[in-house]
């Protein structure tokens, strides 16, 4: 998949946002959703897409709508580190397959870092255990 390439409304966020598929819910609202990571780089690894635009990625966003989206960031951002108190926090996003992109349907990550804790490796980690993410994403929801 190039960086310039049509919508495929078949991706799996698209499916996450139509309720065609299960995610693990923290947050919402009229411009974005929040999901928890099912393959985490890190305990709190949360996803956070916007609603209702075709964008494959940052540069595809409109951008009347990227000011709300990135408050809604900013907020998942602040509950997930007010809900697991981490070190640091990674905030990214990647553009193309070749920058690291596997999912096109633009969405920032949010990563809880902990000193000496290894940030697991993009896209190769197992899938999570559901009733731990469940038990994060309890915790995120009331810190939003
Ligand atoms: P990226 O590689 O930047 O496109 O990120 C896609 C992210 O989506 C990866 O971190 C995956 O672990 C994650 N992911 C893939 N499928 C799902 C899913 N069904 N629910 C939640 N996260 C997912």
């Amino acid at each position: 998949m190039t960086l310039h390439d049509t919508y495929d409304s078949t991706n799996i966020f698209a499916k996450i946002l139509r309720g065609e598929m299960p995610a693990v819910k923290v947050y919402e609202d009229d411009t974005a959703l929040a999901f928890m990571d099912v393959f985490p780089q890190a305990e709190g690894h949360t996803l956070v897409i916007p609603k209702d635009v075709e964008a494959r990625n940052l540069l595809e966003m409109p951008p009347e709508k990227l000011g709300p989206y990135m408050l809604a960031v900013q907020k998942v951002t602040k509950a997930v580190e007010a809900a697991l108190k981490p070190d640091g926090l990674v905030v990214t996003q990647f553009n193309g397959a070749p920058a690291g992109q596997t999912v096109y349907h633009l969405h920032f990550h949010v990563i809880p870092r902990n000193e000496g804790v290894p940030l697991g490796r993009h896209g190769a980690g197992g899938m999570a255990d559901m009733g731990e993410l469940e038990k994060l994403a309890v915790k995120i929801r009331a810190a939003v």
